[in-house]
């Protein structure tokens, strides 16, 4: 019995889902903006979720 359905993709254990984030630098700039950055998530590259492990596809030869 074959399955083709992709499986869902996981949410990332790393973020919980929220890849990416803004950083406050701290202080504001003369507009008094809050200074900040964005980060991605290192580990789903800031996809929030992560690809499951492949199976082996065509292992029989
Ligand atoms: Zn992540």
């Amino acid at each position: 019995m074959t399955d083709r359905s992709a499986p869902p993709p996981l949410i990332c254990s790393s973020c919980d889902g929220f890849a990416s984030v803004a950083i406050t630098l701290g202080g504001r700039d003369r507009h008094g903006h809050l200074r900040t950055i964005t980060a991605h998530c290192p580990a789903c590259n800031g996809l929030g979720a992560i690809r499951p492990p492949r199976t082996r596809e065509g292992a029989h030869a």
